[in-house]
């Protein structure tokens, strides 16, 4: 009997997320492991929005925690990672090149190759590697994105998307304005659970895409109106997900994807679960939902998709390693797929 070849050493990847409130370092495995997961969120103070400059300087003030914390808790050394890969965009300027300056410099230092990761692209690998989903029609819903995509000829192609601001946004202005804690997303799903009266307010679906800046206004001026928080938030997510839940139908029935897969840090809502769940049910396809450890900005999506890039070939020279503040998801080549 021919004894059996021993296993090929895993290959690692170090990843660094930073291209908004959180900076990410985390160590991915071509075992599928994520080996380590450490992040910090910058905490804009109450009412008042991200300011790039300051979430730069939060970033940079952590990484050399985080990078104690990586080297103190891997069980290899930190020479044995394969590759370094950072998110080069989209994302705020000042914060993206927060991270990559430290990756270029981790990937000189210990001579390693340098793998650009288009962030959102990030979620979805994420979202795919924890689930198992195989070729899902995908519904990114977080504070930079809300799209829906499906692959195709080596790209992601869009079948719908907001026309204005994302669905993170809308939930983290209305939260801001409304004078509840950021982000708002998880405190106006709390609020939404004790809402019982449901306001008219404007759901806008053009051919297959949302727009919520009007929503936005309407829901502000409900609340500054005198109606119930509860109600308003109840009403802007019943409002907000329906919208998304339409143009994510259309696109599955157009598609004929078997598997429909929510992911982004607005996937950890619940209510928005169920809309996407329902519709799977009603088309006889299976919804996959990243976990919730997962679905909000982490270190592990950029490792684990540097990773899927380093085993294609992808790299980039630290010379030519730009970041992309407003890299489009469509417009990425994925030779992995
Ligand atoms: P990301 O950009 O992927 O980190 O996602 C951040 C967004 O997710 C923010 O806009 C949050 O308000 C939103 N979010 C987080 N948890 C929830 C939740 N339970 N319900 C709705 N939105 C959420
Ligand atoms: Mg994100």
């Amino acid at each position: 009997m021919n004894p059996s070849p021993p296993p090929a050493t895993p290959l690692l990847c170090l990843g660094v997320e930073s291209t908004a409130h959180t900076i990410g370092l985390a160590v991915a495995s071509s075992t599928g492991d994520i080996l380590l997961n450490i992040n910090e969120a910058y905490a804009a103070p109450l009412g008042r929005g991200i300011h790039p400059r300051e979430a730069a300087q939060h970033h940079s003030a952590v990484i050399p925690t985080l990078l104690r914390r990586v080297i103190a808790s891997l069980d290899v050394d930190l020479a044995e990672v394969a590759c370094i890969a950072f998110s080069a965009g989209p994302g705020l300027g000042p914060v993206l090149r927060t991270g990559a300056t430290f990756a270029r410099a981790l990937a000189l230092w210990l001579d390693k190759p340098l793998i650009p990761v288009h962030h959102a692209i990030g979620h979805i690998e994420i979202a795919s590697l924890m689930t198992g989903a195989q070729d899902p029609l995908v519904l990114l819903v977080s504070g930079g994105h809300t799209s829906i995509v499906a692959f195709g000829d080596g790209l992601w192609r869009v079948y719908g998307e907001t026309e204005d601001i994302t669905l993170g946004n809308l939930l983290d202005v209305f939260a801001r304005e409304a004078g509840l804690a950021f982000p708002g997303g998880a405190v106006i799903e709390a609020l939404a659970k004790t809402g019982r009266t449901f306001v008219e307010l404007p759901y806008v679906v053009k051919g297959n895409d949302v727009s919520y800046s009007g929503l936005l206004t309407a829901a502000l001026k409900q609340l500054r109106g005198g109606t119930a928080i509860e109600d308003v938030c109840f009403s802007l997510q019943e409002v907000a997900f329906a919208m998304l839940a339409e143009a994510t139908e259309r696109a599955l029935a157009h598609t004929e994807r078997t598997e429909v897969l929510v992911t982004g840090g607005v996937a950890a809502n619940e209510r928005l679960q169920d809309m996407i769940r329902s519709i799977a049910r009603d088309h006889g396809v299976h919804a996959y939902i990243v976990p919730k450890k997962y679905s909000g900005d982490s270190g592990a999506q950029i490792a684990w998709t540097g990773l899927l890039a380093f085993q294609s070939g992808v790299r980039v020279e630290v010379e030519k390693s730009f970041v992309k503040p407003k890299w489009r998801l469509d417009q990425v080549k994925i030779p992995w797929r």
